[in-house]
């Protein structure tokens, strides 16, 4: 292992795996802190963790601990990842988490960027745009969890930080590497330990790259990552994305009741694909509704992929909701779909398709996927993934966050994966 990264949360994690494999690297995913050792040859390691929002504390233990076990897996350098919003909270966590990870690598100055131009994220001046307006004035400054009220990051990462915060401008970034390298160490001589990095181009994270070769720690979101494969002698190349050769039986479960989510469903009807719907009042009621979808599904397997689905428009959810109480709805569907998930793999599939980011997380755990090779991506921000399941059976799988994925998605990612 090359690059090791720590995620603050697990959609994240897959955006900078993406980035990590188009660049070139050979990427596994962990989710969590892997309690052994790594499962398949790879450049990089994703850890994914969910400490965006938890108390500091708590984030920065399960940061060190994925720290260890990347250091002991031979990793040479570490990334922290974050959102490109740079969401935390006045404490935290981006700031605690970074200055621990220094203090733990014996570090003494990194960079903090979230520029990730190809998702319109730019960094001027220290301040973050977000499209054409500033952060604060994005939708972000009204978010439930991490309202983001200062565009200036040089004030809000130093309000969680003791030491200082700098600025490496647009002026120096501009210039390239080596007017980089002089003003890092002109900030070192000034008492400053991060400096947030103005990138407004692809170009500007690519003349970065070459200014972190020798930085035990980088934090960003995921775009600085297009330009670190190359300091290690890699370039981009498909090797970097080849899975095992897929076989079984091929599926597709969703969960996700977003607009593109219910768009692919429609589309996968129209194509004539087979399908069954669950009721989640049935679901309340108790019906068996998971042996009712094996057994529906078990003679079409060999015939080509199925689809089993919740999904459902926005009227019919506040429906459900008002019935069942939002949380027991979903904590109800995401079980009932995970124990499907295990019943299909045990009847033979093996290249799965999971919609729905939480629906993801109740299928991956009820399955016992701990670690996922990181293959071709089918839409921007979905990969296909490669695990191995706890019998020791390989499974292809792609996890797709609700609106991703065109409206073709369910038909058309099985034949990318052949
Ligand atoms: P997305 O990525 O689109 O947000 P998620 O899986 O994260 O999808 O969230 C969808 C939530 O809605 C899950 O908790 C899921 O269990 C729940 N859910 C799924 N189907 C229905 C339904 N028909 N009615 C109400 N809730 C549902």
């Amino acid at each position: 292992m090359k690059l090791g990264c720590i995620a603050d949360d697990f959609t994240g994690a897959t955006d900078l795996a993406n980035n990590l494999v188009r660049a070139g690297m050979r990427v596994v995913q962990a989710i969590g802190v892997p309690a052994g050792p790594l499962q398949s040859d790879s450049d990089a390691v994703v850890v994914a963790l969910k400490t965006r929002t938890v108390p500091a504390r708590d984030a920065i233990d399960q940061s060190i601990a994925a720290l260890r076990w990347l250091q002991a897996n031979g990793a040479s350098q570490i990334y922290f990842k974050y959102c490109s919003t740079f969401d935390s909270t006045p404490e935290g966590n981006i700031g605690p988490v970074t200055e621990a990870l220094m203090e733990a690598l014996h570090t003494r100055f990194t960079i903090a960027t979230p520029a990730f131009p190809d998702n319109k994220r730019t960094v001027f001046k220290g301040h973050l745009f977000v499209g054409d307006v500033l952060l604060d004035e994005s939708g972000m400054q009204n978010h439930p969890l991490t309202p983001m009220t200062d565009a200036n990051l040089v004030r809000v990462l130093q309000a969680q930080c003791k030491g200082r915060v700098g600025l490496i401008d647009h002026l120096t970034v501009a210039r390239g590497a080596d007017a980089i390298a002089e003003r890092i160490d002109a900030l070192k001589a000034q008492g400053v330990c991060i400096a947030i990095v103005d990138a407004v181009t692809n170009d500007d994270l690519l003349r970065l790259g070459p200014a972190l070769k020798d930085m035990p720690l980088v934090t960003a979101g995921s775009g600085v990552a297009i330009g670190l494969p190359a300091n290690f002698g890699i370039e981009p190349s498909s090797r970097a994305s080849r899975l095992p050769a897929p076989g079984g039986h091929q599926a597709v479960l969703s969960g996700s009741c977003s607009l593109a989510t219910n768009q692919q469903v429609r589309e996968f009807v129209r194509a004539g694909g087979p399908a069954f719907a669950i009721d989640p009042l049935q679901v309340a009621r108790g019906a068996d509704v998971v042996a009712q979808a094996l057994a529906w599904a078990e003679p079409l397997l060999p015939q080509g992929p199925v689809l089993v689905y919740s999904t459902a428009g926005a009227d019919a959810v506040k429906a459900v909701q008002a019935r069942l109480g939002v949380e027991r709805a979903g904590a109800m569907m995401e079980a009932t779909l995970a124990a499907i998930a295990q019943g299909l793999v045990t009847l033979g599939v093996r290249q799965l398709l999971v919609a729905g980011g939480e629906t993801s997380g109740a299928c991956v755990q009820a399955l016992g996927v701990t670690q996922m090779q990181i293959g071709p991506q089918i839409d921007p921000g979905v990969p296909w993934c490669h695990a191995v399941l706890p019998s020791g059976d390989g499974l292809h799988i792609a996890l797709k966050s609700g609106n991703f994925g065109g409206a073709d998605f369910f038909t058309r990612a099985f034949g990318l994966l052949q």
